[in-house]
């Protein structure tokens, strides 16, 4: 299977072919943007708890590391492959520069279907995993992170290999990790936050505020969606939709979300939850609301459903949710997107803290993460609405040039190695 044929590959390397002919970048620097700089695939094997041994597939991609170390998150999930891990890694390098961060863009992931393992064979898979990739990551290397089906424990487990690998404790190889391990206050709840923070830097452009008549669907009510809905929610918003895996749960006058976020955080479905009127994940794509923020997976929104859209802002809390077909579309409709790039930087941004924080071995307060994380979100998005106006772009070609406007600067500085 080819390094390249997955459509969220071929839409991230449209989208910044699209951005470097607007902008009219070095064709040299865009040839060496569109490969990864390194992909790494590897066998895990383990042994279930039957006493069978399997082996699992697992990468690790590096796309770029002009800007600094590798940074990106760590997949468990049953599509995971090469092709979609170099696209999201080709991302993470965009993100990053887009924000301003000394970080290159990495990716990694197993793919298997986490709910199928128990707690112990997870560890092991995360262990064996953590020492294939253990050469190629470190905290001056690549420094992984949470992503789909992995969370603070699956950090813990890989900082701890890592370490008793290394001799010593490597808090700086992870980031997302628990506090008592060297996590960094806020970063759970930092990539939706970040979602929050964006479409109020939207609404103030528009002249307009959340308030309680301001309605929101959520499309997967995860890590990035729980605390995008608790923030929106606490500013008075009526969040009238969220959905995961399993459906969807409905509510015109607004979902109890503190109640609905401690049923996902038991470990429950949300087409369990009683007493509330259950829809499709389709039909939550389609509600009439004026904020729609799809936060699961990428490729949702495409060109077989676009045109059942109905919200007015749309913020990509997951990485590629919209296929270009959708984007061009939406924008046509005047829809107001926020990109992905921007719109979930808050967790790399908050990650970036976190290793701040670990190397100087000095943490900060909340209060100062969430400053700071405003205010560089605040920063990047005017930088996007600059490029916007000035190019007559979509936002997302926005959002590529001014993250290419900056690594093409540091590329060209660094320039070609051997010469
Ligand atoms: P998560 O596993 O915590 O949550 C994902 C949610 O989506 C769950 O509710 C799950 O049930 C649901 N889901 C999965 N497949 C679905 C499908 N086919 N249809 C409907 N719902 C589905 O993951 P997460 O960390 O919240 O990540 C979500 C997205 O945000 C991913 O695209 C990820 O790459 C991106 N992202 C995450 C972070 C982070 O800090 N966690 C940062 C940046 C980007």
């Amino acid at each position: 299977m080819s390094l390249y044929h997955s459509p969220l590959y071929k839409d991230a390397l449209a989208q910044l072919e699209m951005a470097s002919e607007a902008m009219g970048a070095d064709p040299n620097i865009i040839e060496r943007l569109k490969y990864p700089k390194r992909a790494i695939q590897v066998s895990i094997p383990i042994r279930l708890d039957d006493g069978t041994v399997k082996t699992f597939e697992g990468f690790r991609v590096q796309h770029n590391m002009t800007l600094g170390p590798g940074k990106g998150g760590i997949r468990f999930h049953p599509h995971v492959d090469l092709s979609e891990t170099t696209a999201l890694a080709m991302l993470m390098t965009f993100k990053c520069a887009l924000v301003g961060l000394p970080l290159g863009g990495a990716k990694g992931g197993i793919r298997v279907d986490p709910s199928q393992l128990s707690r112990q064979e997870l560890q092991a898979l995360t262990r064996r995993y953590a020492t294939e990739i253990g050469p190629f990551v470190g905290p001056d290397k690549d420094i992984p992170a949470p992503d789909i089906g992995t969370d603070s424990q699956t950090m813990a487990w890989f900082m701890d290999t890592y370490s008793q690998i290394n001799g010593y404790a490597a808090h700086g190889v992870v980031t997302g990790k628990p506090i008592s391990v060297g996590g960094s206050l806020g970063r759970t709840a930092a990539t939706g936050r970040g979602v929050a923070y964006c479409i109020n830097f939207a609404y103030d452009r528009m002249d307009k505020a959340i308030d309680k008549n301001t309605t929101v669907a959520i499309h997967g009510f995860g890590k990035v969606g729980c605390p995008a809905a608790e923030d929106l929610a606490d500013q008075g918003a009526k969040i009238v939709a969220v959905s995961d895996v399993s459906g969807a749960v409905y509510a015109e006058d607004g979902l109890p979300v503190p109640k609905l976020v401690e049923w996902i955080k038991n470990g429950n479905l949300l087409n369990q939850y009683p007493g509330l009127k259950q829809i499709s994940n389709e039909e939550l794509l389609a509600l009439d609301v004026d904020i729609l923020i799809p936060a699961a997976i990428d490729g949702v929104i495409t060109s077989k459903n676009m045109e059942t859209v109905k919200a007015r802002l749309i913020a990509e809390g997951a990485n590629g949710p919209l296929t270009k077909d959708a984007i061009d579309y939406l924008t046509k409709k005047n829809v107001f997107i926020i990109p992905d790039i921007l719109c979930n930087a808050g967790g790399v941004i908050v990650s970036y803290f976190e290793w701040v924080q670990g190397l100087a071995n000095f943490f900060w307060d909340e209060d100062e993460v969430n400053r700071r994380l405003h205010s560089i979100l605040k920063k990047a998005f005017d930088d996007v609405m600059k490029k916007h106006t000035h190019y007559k772009v979509d936002m997302k070609k926005a959002a590529m040039i001014a993250a290419l406007a900056k690594l093409e600067a540091a590329m060209k500085l660094r320039g070609l190695f051997p010469g």
